[in-house]
């Protein structure tokens, strides 16, 4: 049986004692790769979801109304036998706090969907980047199409958590549109993360 190398992940011909391709002779282990399938997916259901409630945050950040606004909104929805709120100081909490939700939901109405996307993405996008440089560094073998597999797993987990737990809006569409997207991010960062690794190697003299 063929022998896949630890370092350079290559597979050798049984019959060869050191690689082909870096001369290392340490076989990796049968359960190396199914390994970080699972501990990628883990790491990715960590940052799928941190990414996605982060640009939720960051939607909400920019949706964040005019004080002007909040007080048109105020005396707009106010009975007609109160009288006028010149500013917000006068203003009961409970009256400024809806007015405010009221006029961020309308903010938010206002964003081009392609803009909200943007705002929603731009971390999962940097993240899933991110997470396949750490996987692809932390673990010891050459690592890519794991982390890339584990990626699906992570973005099919917290999709789900999203739809079952936590109620969003995201549906399982973003699921069938992110999936190769998210599979390239994360095999790319895998890449960069095993030529940092290589480089540190070297640096270090280390040599397997
Ligand atoms: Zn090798």
């Amino acid at each position: 049986m063929a022998w896949t190398c630890y370092s350079c992940g290559i597979k050798n011909p049984k019959t060869a004692d050191v690689c082909q391709k870096c001369g290392g002779s340490v076989a990796a282990p049968a359960n190396f790769y199914i390994q970080w399938i699972f501990g990628g997916a883990v790491f990715f259901l960590i940052f799928y979801i941190t990414g996605t409630f982060a640009g939720g945050v960051l939607i909400e950040s920019v949706a964040v109304p005019e004080n002007s606004a909040v007080l048109a909104e105020i005396n707009a929805a106010r009975k007609a036998d109160v009288p006028e709120y010149k500013s917000l100081e006068t203003a009961e909490p409970e009256v400024l706090t809806a007015a405010k939700a009221v006029v961020t939901e309308k903010n938010k109405a206002k964003m081009s969907g392609l803009f909200k996307g943007v705002l929603y993405w731009c971390f999962p996008v940097v993240l899933f980047v991110l997470c396949g440089i750490i996987v692809g560094f932390i673990s010891d073998g050459k690592t890519i199409l794991e982390p890339g597999i584990g990626s699906i797993l992570g973005q099919a987990g917290g999709v789900a958590l999203h739809v079952y737990v936590f109620d969003s809006d995201l549906t399982w569409m973003v699921m069938a549109i992110g999936v190769v997207p998210g599979f390239g991010l994360a095999a790319l960062g895998a890449w960069l993360g095993e030529i940092i690794q290589d480089r540190r190697e070297r640096a270090g003299g280390i040599t397997a």
